[in-house]
């Protein structure tokens, strides 16, 4: 079930982002072929508009189409004619009835030229014509006013047109380059989709799997204790007339099993704020010395109940912003850890020092020590070294999860190691002062 509602997902993801990637590609190749023809255009564009101030000017001259080879020409209308193209550049002149009256001059373009026809209402406007199905031309349409100087085209219609097949093949050619370079980068943009998706859904996925994990292992640390609470107590309806004294194991083990229940769910609470970060914290300077003080002291008897010794090693004195709440909870877990899995006889230290800008916490004790491979993975949820041996004190897994999750809240780092000549140390290297919570104050993580 899950594996369809990511996979429904990352095919959203990956349809999101390939339909974006197709529209920016269009939206780029139309922007770029509309400028380049508007770009291929204007200079055409220009030419047609510097032939027509040309002929509307005054005096008369002629375009190469009309002009008779051989002839002179005024020196400033030669200079007038470099501005335009000579040989691209022709003119029709045209009758108010759409008859072309200087066949003469256009000499064998005649035979093309003749099919265009005169649309008056075109006037002054620039257009692209196709002639005969193969040549291309832009026109300029111009009404001479009749008392132009000109008299052959005074009151007359002018079609200026420019030749734009090499344009028009420029254009052909780009279109092509471009439609091709674009479907391979559409083709790209598939792969890149996918890459993208997966990319996206891998966090989600790793962290759905995590938590479809966790989900699983709590219920089935939950089951355990409930299902002994329910046993015991169906147990005791059997035997209405039985006095507490001749039940009083099952009750103590319903009692104990109700008390791991408490431990479990607290656990279980912490965690899931740690995941959804929620917590306030509430750091503040703080005595080290005292406060440890204040801390160790109440195991110092619990210990002492189990035949261990608790020793807290004289602390220099200074001061570190800290999170009271969560590093009590954070010694409860590594003391209580410590008393778990030490024998009787044995001796538990904490210490502290100051490191510059940061400053250590040590629990360390005489007990049965963590193997090398099990040193990183103790820190993971559920995690235990050997589950009967841990379930038989009580652990359920979670006490270092937690306890790494309240040092990372302080900006510091937890490590296990081994201790001399044999147990575990916890060294917990935390700042003096944690960035995020300068000074004493409130705050909301997340
Ligand atoms: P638990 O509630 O089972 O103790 P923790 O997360 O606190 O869960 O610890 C995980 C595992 O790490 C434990 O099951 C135990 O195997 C090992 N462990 C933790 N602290 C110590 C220690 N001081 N000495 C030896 N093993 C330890």
């Amino acid at each position: 079930m899950s594996n369809k509602v990511n996979r429904a997902q990352q095919w959203r993801l990956f349809w999101s982002s390939f339909i974006g990637f197709t529209i920016i590609f269009v939206l780029l190749g139309v922007i770029v072929f509309v400028l380049f023809r508007r770009t291929i255009l204007t200079s055409v564009d220009q030419t047609l508009r510097v032939e027509r101030s040309a002929r509307l000017a005054g005096p008369p001259r002629q375009t190469t189409a009309q002009r008779p080879f051989g002839q002179n020409n005024h020196q400033s209308l030669q200079q007038q004619h470099k501005a335009i193209h000579p040989f691209m550049t022709t003119t029709l002149i045209f009758n108010r009835n759409g008859k072309i009256l200087n066949q003469g001059q256009l000499g064998s373009r005649y035979e093309t030229l003749k099919n265009i026809t005169l649309d008056t209402s075109q006037k002054g406007q620039l257009h692209t014509i196709t002639v005969n199905g193969k040549y291309n031309f832009r026109t300029l349409l111009v009404k001479v006013p009749a008392t132009n100087a000109d008299r052959t085209v005074a009151g007359r219609y002018l079609l200026i047109l420019e030749n734009i097949d090499p344009q028009k093949a420029a254009m052909r050619t780009f279109t092509k380059v471009m439609l091709i370079t674009m479907g391979v980068f559409w083709l790209l943009s598939i792969l890149m989709s996918v890459w993208m998706s997966r990319l996206t859904m891998r966090p989600i996925l790793r962290s759905w799997g995590r938590q479809t994990e966790f989900v699983g292992n709590a219920a089935h640390e939950l089951r355990t204790p409930l299902t002994i609470i329910q046993n015991k107590l169906e147990l005791l309806l059997t035997k209405p007339n039985d006095k507490i004294i001749d039940q009083a194991e099952n009750i103590a083990i319903a009692s104990s099993e109700s008390q791991r229940l408490q431990k479990l769910t607290q656990d279980l609470l912490a965690l899931a704020r740690s995941d959804s970060n929620t917590l306030q914290t509430n750091f503040e300077k703080t005595q080290v010395a005292s406060f440890l003080d204040h801390t160790v002291e109440p195991y110092t008897e619990i210990a002492a109940s189990q035949g261990k010794k608790l020793v807290l090693a004289p602390v220099p004195e200074f001061v570190v912003t800290l999170d009271q709440n969560l590093i009590h909870q954070l010694m409860n877990i590594l003391i209580d850890n410590a008393m778990k899995y030490s024998p009787q006889g044995s001796t538990i230290t904490v210490s502290a020092k100051p490191l510059g800008r940061k400053w250590q916490l040590v629990v360390a004790d005489q007990g049965i020590g963590i193997k090398s491979a099990d040193r990183q993975r103790i820190f993971d949820r559920f995690y235990r070294v050997d589950s009967s041996r841990s379930r038989k004190t009580g652990g359920n897994g979670l006490g270092l999860s937690i306890a790494n999750w309240i040092v990372s809240l302080h900006h510091g780092t937890i490590v296990a190691k081994e201790n001399q000549p044999h147990g575990t140390q916890f060294v917990t290297t935390l700042p003096v002062t944690p960035n995020s919570s300068l000074g004493s104050r409130r705050e909301k993580k997340g």
